[in-house]
């Protein structure tokens, strides 16, 4: 990137505004363009030989690519990053470009499904060992560490459950173990929460959500600190990843008004978070910041913002069949596996199997929200006849 852009003094909404743009290589257009490419012809056998130009083959980088990994590693503070063309491809990038056969590996007990998924079935038949911790757990962590644990997985607040996870205690912990730290960063991406500046080596983020925004791609990126990125770099070009440049240049438009629509998200959250928290028929909102999260604390210290996720409990007389006729009435909130787009969603949280460190919580259903750029009052008025459907 050109040193007249990067420039990590300026403020977070002045970088994601000019970050891994080069108009002056691009005979002066504001946007990288969208190079569909494989093949890089060299001019000369000695150039070709001596790899002595920008780009090789298209699979090893292009101006679209470079584009968005440059402005990821300056937007996460980060050594370098790399894309994945999905954010569970980024997860495993991550914890493939830090763990071997014999390795043990750490993983909090609310990470994302898929991530178990990827522990459970491709990490144990590499012979990686794999055990699961309360995420709660802070410094205490330690007592988890075998002389083979090489990595520890965190992702804060749990997108089911949402607790929050003491990350700075973690990764001093970690490193004093020689292990590296790897966090699913996509509630408050980048711009809520500094994850390399807390100790995390890999900041892993499921672009698909906030950094593409409009629902209409499937991205990843892992960002490195200087201690990770080798291995990274490395991993990356060994699997032969690739993510086609139409995709990465939706994750080019979307990461300029990242902030702002995350900020409109949190605000919108927010205000039907406090509202659903005077429903009588809701036992509690799970939103780390909320005063009365349990997770409230670390938020504070160390979040700077949050995202339009989180969910709540149905007081214990509601039924699950209840909540499947609160989800039915909704007609704003589509029913849909994902979130970090314009639109909001809903989906019935189901936690069986998804917990064996620490017991499952207790109480009523729960609803995951996540709470799109609709008027907050049409989008609370969609819930009072999600309610008033409890009824019927
Ligand atoms: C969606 C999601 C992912 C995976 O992203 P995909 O692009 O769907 O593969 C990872 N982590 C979290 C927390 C997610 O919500």
């Amino acid at each position: 990137m050109s040193a007249s852009h990067s420039n990590p003094a300026r403020g977070l909404a002045t970088r994601l505004t000019h970050a891994g743009r080069k108009p002056e290589d691009f005979h002066g257009f504001v946007n990288p363009p969208v190079v569909h490419a494989s093949t890089v012809l060299f001019p000369d056998s000695k150039t070709m030989l001596t790899g002595a130009q920008p780009f090789h083959y298209a699979r090893r980088g292009n101006p679209t690519t470079n584009a968005l990994e440059d402005a990821v590693t300056e937007i996460e503070g980060a050594a370098g990053a790399r894309l994945a063309p999905s954010g569970l491809a980024a997860i495993s990038l991550a914890l493939l470009s830090c763990l071997s056969s014999g390795d043990h590996v750490l993983i909090t007990d609310s990470a994302y499904g898929p991530t178990r998924n990827l522990a459970e079935t491709t990490l144990r038949r590499l012979g990686i060992d794999v055990d699961y911790y309360d995420p709660t757990i802070g410094a205490g962590i330690a007592a988890l560490f075998k002389p083979n644990t090489k990595a520890v997985m965190t992702e804060a607040p749990g997108s089911l459950t949402f607790e929050m996870q003491d990350i700075p205690a973690i990764a001093e912990v970690a490193h004093a173990a020689g292990a590296l730290v790897l966090m699913d960063n996509t509630w408050a991406t980048a711009c809520f929460f500094r994850a390399i500046e807390h100790g995390v080596d890999l900041s892993i983020q499921a672009g698909t959500k906030y950094l593409v925004g409009h629902s209409d791609a499937m991205l990843g990126t892992v960002a490195a600190s200087p201690r990770a990125l080798d291995g990274l770099v490395e991993t990356y070009g060994a699997l032969g990843l690739h993510v086609g440049p139409d995709d990465v240049f939706l994750g080019l438009r979307g990461l300029r008004t990242m902030d702002v629509r995350l900020r409109h998200h949190m605000a919108s959250g927010l205000e039907i978070a406090r509202w659903l928290q005077t429903r009588p028929e809701v036992a509690r909102v799970r939103h780390p910041a909320l005063p009365e999260d349990p997770g409230h604390a670390i938020w504070k210290r160390d979040f700077t913002g949050a995202c339009g996720l989180f969910a709540f409990d149905f007081i214990d007389s509601v039924s699950l069949e209840q909540s499947h006729a609160f989800l039915d009435a909704l007609k704003l909130f589509g029913l849909g596996y994902s979130w970090g787009g314009f639109e909001s969603l809903a989906i019935p949280v189901r936690l069986k199997g998804a917990r064996t460190a620490t017991p499952l919580p207790e109480g009523g259903p729960s609803i995951r929200l996540h709470i799109g750029l609709e008027d907050v009052a049409d989008i609370r008025g969609d819930l009072e006849a999600g309610f008033a459907a409890l009824k019927g």
